[in-house]
This record gives structure tokens, sequence and C-alpha cells, in this order.
């Protein structure tokens, strides 16, 4: 018998900032808003970044609606960002259960039940904020069982001791790959493979460019227009200062990809080989939708089919975060806030014109 927990207008899934922002938005209608979040602690995903990690905007291009984070000295740090959403949370008081996994998500008359590994939510509507980080994509190559050294994902990386002195392959071009690259460049002897050419943003601008890209193409998509893509995008390089020291160091040179695994290294286009220790997949990561599993709506790209950010085939259903498909730079701190407000109005709109399951 699966144990009740509650009954909510509104379960969130996720508690990450995607979650804060929608429920801050949420919070002066009458809807009750329950929050379910497996993290042990506040602060999603940015609890698991590696030691050195710092945002690349400044704290007021770095917050959420509301209440900004506080100025650094400097780039906040992960731990900076991590204290600033667990004082977030805390300061409008939100509902969130934690740990608390969501298993699986079903319909129930014109609601929702949400399966947890600690019982049963029932909803009137749901939306799902669980970001990427859970979900760690490494690309695969021939003979990649058979390589003997240490494998890891940019998801497990933490900071550079495990590598001193090692032969290291970094694999992928975007801000993760450049960045543990510049870090690990300083104790180990590394080699850095990208698919495309990376594409580096010029020293003096910041992830502040991103934010206003993003915000260019939503406006011309506001007013029905065809925005020439603006070059680049969010997996441009932002220059930040070990990137920088990388470069000047001579080390952020990126190879073509190579062709295959050996039990010791990699065989690259032309048959040379090389002989690696570890290898270090900086190669992203796919949405974390393995709760919606029975509503079979997740696509071969892992992605959900959209109207605005309301799922087409299950109405009540939104989602935000994760990546461009919902919308652009919606999985950054600034970049979601116009999408965690335009699913708040949607959620209005549409519960409190019907009456309340919760009694
Ligand atoms: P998350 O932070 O991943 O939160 C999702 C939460 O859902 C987590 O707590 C997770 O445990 C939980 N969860 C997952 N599945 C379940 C489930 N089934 N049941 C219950 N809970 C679940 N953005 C910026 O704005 N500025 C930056 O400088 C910046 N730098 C970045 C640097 C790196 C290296 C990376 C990877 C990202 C960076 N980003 C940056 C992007 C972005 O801010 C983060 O990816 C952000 O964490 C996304 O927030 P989210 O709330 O959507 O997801």
């Amino acid at each position: 018998i699966t144990t009740t927990r509650g009954n909510a207008d509104v379960v969130i899934v996720g508690g990450g900032q995607s979650a804060l922002t929608v429920a801050y938005f949420l919070r002066r209608t009458p809807l009750s808003v329950v929050i379910l979040d497996n993290g042990e602690g506040p602060g999603g995903a940015w609890v698991h970044g590696w030691d050195s990690l710092r945002l690349f905007s400044p704290a007021q291009w770095s917050s959420l609606p509301g209440w900004g984070m506080p100025t650094t000295e400097g780039y906040p740090t992960r731990d900076d960002i991590v204290s600033y959403l667990a004082q977030y949370e805390k300061r409008y008081d939100f509902s969130v259960k934690r740990p608390v996994t969501v298993t699986d998500i079903l319909r129930e008359n014109d609601g929702f039940t949400v399966h947890t590994d600690q019982g049963l939510w029932r909803a009137r509507a749901v939306v799902s904020t669980t970001g990427t980080w859970s979900h760690p994509f490494i690309p695969t190559y021939p003979g990649q069982s058979t390589f003997a050294g240490l494998q890891i994902h940019s998801s497990q990386y933490r900071n550079a001791a495990a590598f001193v002195g090692k032969r290291v392959l970094v694999v992928g071009g975007g801000n993760s790959g450049a960045q543990i690259l510049a870090e690990v460049s300083g104790v180990a002897k590394t080699t850095w493979v990208t698919q495309t050419e990376p594409v580096f943003l010029p020293d003096d601008v910041d992830g502040r460019v991103l934010f206003e890209r993003a915000t260019a193409k939503w406006k011309a998509q506001q007013e029905g227009r065809l925005l020439q893509d603006p070059p680049g995008g969010l997996g441009d390089v932002v220059m930040v200062e070990p990137v920088k020291l990388a470069r000047e160091r001579g080390v952020l040179h990126a190879v073509h990809p190579f062709l295959a695994f050996t039990d010791s290294g990699v065989i690259w286009q032309d048959g040379s080989r090389t002989v690696f220790d570890a290898v270090i997949w900086c190669t992203g990561f796919r949405p974390a939708l393995q709760h919606l599993t029975s509503l079979n709506i997740v696509d071969a790209d892992g992605k959900v089919a959209l109207s605005g950010t309301q799922s087409v085939e299950v109405p009540g259903l939104w989602f935000v975060g994760y990546g461009e498909w919902t919308g652009f730079a919606s999985a950054t701190l600034v970049g979601g806030m116009r999408y965690a407000k335009a699913t708040a109005l949607e959620l209005a709109q549409v519960l409190i014109t019907r009456p309340s399951v919760s009694q």
C-alpha cells in the first residue's frame, strides 16, 4: 500500500534554481505548492560542482527574482551560489521536502499522482525542474571498455589531485571542457579533444554576453521576427582567468577526435597511437526525465514536445530549466526567469478558475 503524503495544487519536481524561481512567481497566488527534491540539501546541481568552479557572470547577473545574490569579490564561487539558494528558499519559506525522489507520475482524474520513494502526492498540476546533472552523457567509442585507465565525467570531477603527473585526455569543447582542461593542465600532461574547433569569446566579455544573445532571440520570437542567429551560443568558451592562464601556458589547443580506444590509450585518425592514464569526459548532459517513463512522452533525444513550457501531450505538466528546448538560456539563473514566470502565469490561469482538490 502506498502512503499518501499530501495534496497540493502544484507539485514541483526537483529543488534547484528552476524550482525556486517557479515557486517565487507562484507565491502571491492562492495555490498550494510543494517542492520534492532528492538533494540532501539545497543548491540543486551546484552542490556537485568542482571545487574551483566560479560563475561566469557577476552576482547581479546570477540572481533569482526578488532577492539578489549578495555581491562577492570577483565572480561568485560554487559555495556562494549554494549558500544563496539555501537562503533564498528559507527567505520565501517554500515547502521543500528532501530528500524525496520522484519515481513516477501518473494521470488521475484531471490531475496527477506523483509517486516517490517516500509515498504519494496528489497534484492538480506538475512542474518538472529536474535539470540534467544526474543524467551525464558520454559518447561511445570502439574499444572503450577495454581502456584500462580511469574514466570520469565532468559531473564527477572535483579537483586535479587525482591527475598529478598523469597523461590525461580531456574530451569536450564547452565551458566545462575548457575549465577542467585549464585546471588539470597545471599538474598533468593534457590533450584536448573537441568535435569542432572551440569558439572562444573575446577576453573582455563574460557570461553576460550569452544572456544578451538569449534575450535578443527571445525578443525576436515574441515579435514574430526571424533573427539571424547571432554567432555562437551558450557553449562558447568564456575566457575566465584560469582559461586565460592555460592559453598563456600554451595548452589551450584542441585536436580532432580519435577513432577508438586501445587498452592503454587511443588511436587517432592517422593511425598513430597515444598512451593515456585517464580520460575526463566533458561531453554534457541529457535531461533527467526518468520520472516520466509511464507518461511515455520523452522522445528519442530525451526531450518532450512543448507548447510554450507545457507538455503538448499531457496538459497540466510544465517544464522549466533543462536547456534551449524549454526556452533560450532557460537552464541559467537569469535566463530561466522569464520562462518560470510564464509558467506560473499559465498555472494560475488554468488552476484558479477551477476548484481546488486540497481540502
Ligand atoms: P538542477 O540545479 O540540476 O536542479 C535539479 C534538482 O532536481 C536537483 O536537486 C536534483 O537532485 C533534483 N532531481 C533530479 N531528479 C529528481 C527526481 N526524480 N526526484 C526529485 N528530485 C530530482 N548558469 C548561470 O546562470 N551562470 C553560470 O555561471 C553557470 N555556470 C555553469 C557551470 C557549469 C559547469 C554548469 C554545468 C552549469 C552552469 N550554469 C550556469 C547552468 C545552470 O545554472 C545550472 O545547470 C543549474 O544548476 C540548472 O538549475 P535547475 O534548477 O534547472 O537544475
